[in-house]
């Protein structure tokens, strides 16, 4: 453990989005945390312009209104090819109806202009993840993890959300929405991220 322990029973996770959700109840399940959701509190406006910003501001923002520690994680799709977009701008190219049908369409339509086609296209990718774990005194914790693929068309698979139907894994011949939920939270961007914050704020893995 190299990071300040964390000893409560429940933490507060400070996200809106229910894949988020899910995936942070699989992940922190052998750690015994009993998890409270952000109903009914506001979300604040992500204005950063890196992940580390944007997970630090909702995190904070949870604290304030909550006065209790608060997870937060930032994440999205970098693709090299449209020099590092979508990036923090991921939620925000699925439109205001969260349709990541849009957002993947546009992906594919911005690799294939720019590189004359598609299949031309460097499709390299990586998902990434900040986690901030943030305290009232102002303290925070910080872990991030990336989960690196190459973009695929036409999407495939129906678990997972947002962008996972269209990210392959390197080494896998299925995208992220067709690996089962265990598989995916074993190479994740956030499996990746939440297994380092565990380590760093002392929480075992394996209660
Ligand atoms: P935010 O972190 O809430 O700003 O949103 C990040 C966005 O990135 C999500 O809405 C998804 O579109 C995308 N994203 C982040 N992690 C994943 C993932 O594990 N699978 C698919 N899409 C993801």
């Amino acid at each position: 453990m190299t990071g300040r322990p964390f000893s409560d029973e429940r933490l507060l996770v400070a996200t809106h989005n229910p894949g988020k959700v899910r995936e942070f109840q699989r992940l922190l399940a052998p750690t015994g945390l009993v998890l409270d959701g952000m109903d009914g509190l506001p979300e604040p406006d992500e204005t950063g312009i890196t992940f580390l910003d944007n997970a630090r501001l909702k995190a904070q923002a949870a604290v304030a209104l909550t006065g209790r520690p608060a997870l937060a994680d930032d994440s999205g799709l970098e693709v090299p090819g449209l020099d590092g977009a979508p990036g923090v701008l991921s939620a925000r190219w699925a439109g205001p109806d969260r349709d990541f049908r849009v957002a993947m369409q546009r992906v594919h339509d911005e690799l294939a202009e720019r590189f004359g086609s598609f299949e031309a296209a460097d499709r390299r990718c990586a998902f990434r993840a900040v986690l901030v774990l943030a305290w009232p005194d102002g303290h925070e914790e910080v872990a991030d993890g990336t989960l690196e693929g190459t973009v695929v068309w036409p999407p495939r698979g129906a678990h997972g959300f947002g962008y996972d139907p269209m990210v392959q894994p390197l080494r896998d011949e299925r995208t992220c929405a067709e690996l089962q939920p265990d598989a995916k939270a074993a190479i994740s961007h956030r499996g990746r991220a939440v297994r380092a914050l565990i380590a760093r704020i002392g929480l075992s893995a394996s209660a």
